[in-house]
């Protein structure tokens, strides 16, 4: 531990305190939760969404452990199906058809780094990454459509406006995974797209029609009086 700095040892106390806290404090307060999951998972969704450390999905979601399988990357991109036959790839379908998820949810937020890369590579130093380059390549396509319909876009303004295609993107990417478009014809997966604003906390949808934002309380009208009688 003699070459770590001051700041790199306060991190890992920090980190260690909260397993202790964890073990101490939260773990006995949901034994009965942990001991069903101690032989088996069963979640109800898919959750893709970029690795950034600002993005918590059980905690925007407020679910608990067990419900979704989260899958994280860079910029939360999809590859579309034969192109990079890698852990994306296998991890949507082994959610799919062993854990037979009945939703998959693509997560985008704001200030990506990942989108921000993409707008301006230089910029953000892609000359010196070239794996996050050739992954950005994914994103591409969104890229060149927000240029093409928002050509006035610029800073936060265009990392929103690119944001939202590249979830488009990543969900026509998902369905070209056979394991996704089977499941989708037989109408046993829905697919949505979700835009997570770090100031305020809220989460756009996609409306799946219109490809429109819309707030997470008239998502929640329309599903109450479609569903629930
Ligand atoms: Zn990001």
């Amino acid at each position: 531990m003699s070459n770590v700095s001051p700041h790199d040892t306060r991190s890992i106390i920090d980190l260690l305190r909260g397993v202790q806290d964890f073990n101490i404090r939260v773990f006995p307060e949901k034994q009965d939760l942990f001991s069903d999951l101690a032989s088996g998972q069963s979640p109800h969704t898919l959750f893709i969404t970029c690795a950034d450390s600002r993005v918590s999905p059980e905690m925007i979601t407020q679910q608990q452990p067990g419900a979704m399988f989260v899958l994280r990357n860079i910029g939360n991109i999809v590859p579309a199906y034969g192109e990079m036959l890698g852990g994306v790839s296998a991890a949507i379908e082994y959610a799919v058809l062993a854990l037979d998820v009945r939703h998959i949810i693509v997560c985008g937020h704001s200030d990506c780094g990942a989108m921000k890369a993409l707008l301006d590579p230089e910029a953000h130093g892609l000359d010196g990454m070239p794996t996050v380059a050739s992954w950005l390549r994914n994103a591409e396509t969104a890229r060149a459509v927000t240029a093409a319909i928002h050509p006035e876009a610029r800073g936060a303004q265009a990392v929103a406006a690119l944001s939202e295609q590249n979830v488009l993107l990543q969900l026509d990417h998902l369905r070209t995974h056979p394991s996704v478009a089977a499941r989708i014809a037989e109408g046993r997966l829905l697919l949505q797209g979700w835009l997570y604003d770090i100031a305020t906390g809220r989460i756009g949808v996609f409306d799946s029609q219109t490809r429109s934002v819309q707030t997470v309380d008239a998502v929640l009208d329309t599903l109450r009086d479609r569903d629930i009688p």
